[in-house]
């Protein structure tokens, strides 16, 4: 077609050798699609929310399973709860929120929690 030639110069090059391109794009379409899987599920597990779910859900959606992961609203209860077992943080007795492990003051109500790292993930159930 010469109207093809004219909106896509070089293009007549390409098919030429299109049998042999068509393979190797495919793959790097594959490889896209599984790397946008990757970021959303790095993005959705950052957000609390299931790894691997996400990796399937940005294998089959591509950059859509990604934006959704990105528009996807924190699951707190469970950034808490891997917080929590991690061992990074722990819970404030006197107002339940997170605080570091580390940390001797509560930064939420400001209550003495004592400076103990190893006391805290186990006394906070619910
Ligand atoms: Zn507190």
């Amino acid at each position: 077609m010469v109207f093809e030639g004219l909106f896509y110069p070089g293009k007549d090059e390409q098919t030429k050798e299109n049998f042999g391109r068509k393979e190797s794009s495919d793959v790097e379409l594959i490889f896209l699609w599984f790397l946008f899987g990757i970021i959303s599920a790095v993005v959705a597990s950052s957000k609390g929310r299931s790894g691997c779910g996400w990796m399937l859900l940005g294998f089959f959606l591509g950059p859509l399973g990604l934006i959704l992961a990105l528009v996807m609203p924190k699951n707190e209860e469970a950034m808490e709860k891997k917080a929590l077992k991690s061992g990074k943080m722990k819970r404030c007795p006197y107002c339940a929120e997170l605080i570091r492990a580390e940390a001797v003051k509560c930064r939420f109500c400001g209550a003495d929690v004592g400076g103990g790292k190893n006391d805290s993930a186990s006394e906070t159930a619910t």
